[in-house]
C-alpha cells in the first residue's frame, strides 16, 4: 500500500508541499503548516488490522519498527527510507500507575506517562527523531541544508544535539543565557553542537533563529516545523495502546510553546479517524502562573492570542511568553472540551515533592501538571472514578538544583511543606540510634 504525507496549511489554504522541501509556514497566509495524511488510504486497512500491526511491532528488533515512534511509520512519514531513520528507540515509555499518589488525592485510577525516561531525558526525542531523519534523507537527496538549528528552553537543544550527532549532521543551538538547567546546558555541549548562549529569553532566541534560518542551508528544528509534531503525536497513541486501546477520561500536560498539546490531539484525532477510538479524552493544558499567555487567552474564551514577557519560573522549560503553536492548541482544546489552568511556584514545588514521596522523581514542569490536577480534583471537576493521565515531560534528574533548593528551603516564593534535609551526625552509634528513634518507631524497640 502506498501511503502519502505532505505539508499543508493548518488554516486550510490551498496547495501542498513536499515533506522534503525547506518550508516552515504557509506561503499564502504565513500560518503554520501541518503534515497531512491521506486518511482514505489509511482507512483501507481496518482498525483491527492497524491494532494488530502496531501491537506486533512493539519492541521488535526489526529496524526501525521497535521505536515507539517508528512502529507507526505509515502514520508518520510513510515514504522515508528505513536506512535514513535516525532513531534511539525513543517512545515506549512507562505508563506509571501512580497508585499511592492517586489514593492520597482520591483519584485511584491515576497514571503518569514518564516521557522523560528517554535517550535525552525528555519527550522532545519523539519529535526530533522524525525531524532529523527527514533532514538526513533531504541531505542524501542533495538538498541545500548543511546544518540544523533551534532555539530552546533546554530540552529541544539536548534532543537536537543528540540526534544530529548520531546522524553526523552539524547542529547549532540558541539558549537563553542562565535560563536553562546545568544538565540541559551540558547536554548539547557534550554532543558537539555549536552552543550559543544569548542575553535574552526563549522568545528572543526564537526571533533570532527564525531570521537565521531564512537561509536554506540552516534548517529550523523548532516545533513551528510541523515535522516535530508528527513524532510527538505518538504519545497519545501510545497511551491508548497501553490501556489496551481504551481512551482515558483526562490527559493533563504542561505547556509552553504549545507544540506538544497540538501533537497529542493530532495523534488522538488520527485514531478517531481510523475508527480505532470513538471518544476523546478531555485535555488540560497546565501553565506556570509566571508564564501564562494561554491561560490569559483562555480566560477570555480564546477571543485573541495573548503574548506576554514571561517571568522567571522554576518550570524553566515552559517559560515562554509568545507561543508559536497557539492556533493548533486552541483547536485541540476546543475539540476536546479542554481546560487551561495555572500553578504558582509554591504549588508546583510542593506538588513535585509530594509526588516524589510516592516514588516519582518529578521535574518542575510535570509538577505544574500535578498541581493543576490537584486543583481540578479539589474543584470536583475530576471525579473519583475518572481515569486520569498526567504527562511527565522530562526526567527530574535534569533539575537537581530545583530539588536541592526545595529540600534546603531556599526556593523563591516557595514554602517547602515536605522538605527532607539530611541529618548530619557524628559517627557515633548511640547518637545515630537516638536520632533514628526520633524519626522511626521501628528503631525505638531496638
Ligand atoms: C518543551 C517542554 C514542555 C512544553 O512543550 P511545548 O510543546 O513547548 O508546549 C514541557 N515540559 C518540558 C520538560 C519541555 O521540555
Ligand atoms: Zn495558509
Amino acid at each position: 500500500m502506498n501511503y502519502n504525507a505532505h505539508f499543508r496549511c493548518f488554516r486550510g489554504c490551498p496547495g501542498q508541499h513536499s515533506i522534503y522541501d525547506v518550508i516552515y509556514t504557509c506561503p499564502i497566509c504565513g500560518g503554520l503548516l501541518e503534515v497531512h495524511h491521506e486518511v482514505d488510504a489509511l482507512r483501507q486497512r481496518s482498525a483491527a488490522a492497524w491494532i494488530n500491526l502496531l501491537t506486533r511491532r512493539v519492541g521488535t528488533n526489526q529496524w526501525p519498527y521497535g521505536s515507539g515512534v517508528w512502529n507507526m511509520k505509515e502514520w508518520i512519514i510513510p515514504d522515508l527510507a528505513d536506512e535514513n531513520v535516525v532513531s534511539m528507540y525513543e517512545g515506549n515509555s512507562n505508563l506509571f500507575w501512580a497508585e499511592r499518589l492517586g489514593q492520597q488525592i482520591g483519584v485511584p485510577d491515576l497514571w503518569v506517562k514518564l516521557c522523560g525516561n528517554s535517550h535525552t531525558g525528555s519527550f522532545k526525542d519523539l519529535g526530533m527523531t522524525v525531524l532529523v531523519s527527514v533532514v538526513k534523507q533531504m541531505m542524501v537527496q542533495g538538498s541545500p541544508v548543511r546544518a540544523v538549528a533551534c532555539a530552546s528552553t533546554g530540552d529541544t537543544s539536548a534532543a537536537l544535539a543528540a540526534y544530529a550527532a548520531a546522524a553526523g549532521i552539524p547542529a547549532v543551538v540558541f539558549l537563553p543565557r542562565n535560563k536553562v538547567s546545568h544538565a540541559q546546558l551540558i547536554q548539547p555541549i557534550a554532543n558537539g553542537a555549536h552552543v550559543l548562549a544569548l542575553d535574552t529569553d526563549f522568545d528572543g532566541c526564537m526571533g533570532i533563529v527564525k531570521e537565521l534560518t531564512q537561509d536554506n542551508s540552516l534548517y529550523l528544528a523548532n516545533s513551528m516545523n510541523s515535522l516535530r509534531i508528527e513524532g510527538q503525536k505518538t504519545v497519545g497513541i501510545e497511551i491508548v495502546r497501553q490501556f489496551d486501546w481504551e481512551v482515558p477520561d483526562w490527559i493533563i500536560m504542561p505547556v509552553g510553546n504549545l507544540g506538544n498539546i497540538s501533537a497529542l490531539y493530532k495523534g488522538l484525532k488520527l485514531l478517531q479517524d481510523l475508527g480505532i477510538i470513538d471518544k476523546m479524552p478531555r485535555l488540560v493544558a497546565a501553565q506556570a502562573a509566571k508564564a501564562n499567555p494561554l491561560f490569559l487567552s483562555y480566560e477570555s474564551d480564546f477571543r485573541e492570542k495573548v503574548a506576554i514577557r514571561a517571568q522567571n519560573t522554576l518550570a524553566s522549560a515552559i517559560q515562554i511568553g509568545n507561543p508559536v503553536s497557539y492556533e493548533k492548541a486552541v483547536a485541540a482544546l476546543r475539540a476536546t472540551n479542554g481546560i487551561v489552568a495555572q500553578a504558582t511556584e509554591h504549588e508546583l514545588a510542593n506538588a513535585a515533592a509530594l509526588a516524589d514521596r510516592t516514588g516519582m522523581y518529578t521535574c518542575p514542569h510535570t509538577a505544574v501538571a500535578l498541581a493543576v490536577l490537584f486543583q481540578l480534583v479539589d474543584k470536583g471537576l475530576i471525579g473519583a472514578n475518572d481515569r486520569t493521565v498526567v504527562i511527565s515531560t522530562a526526567h527530574g534528574l535534569k533539575f537537581t538544583r530545583f530539588k536541592t533548593g526545595y529540600h534546603e528551603g531556599t526556593l523563591n516564593e516557595v514554602e517547602s511543606q515536605y522538605a527532607n534535609p539530611p541529618l548530619e551526625l557524628p559517627a557515633d552509634v548511640a547518637q545515630v540510634r537516638a536520632a533514628l528513634a526520633r524519626k522511626l518507631d521501628v528503631v525505638r524497640s531496638a
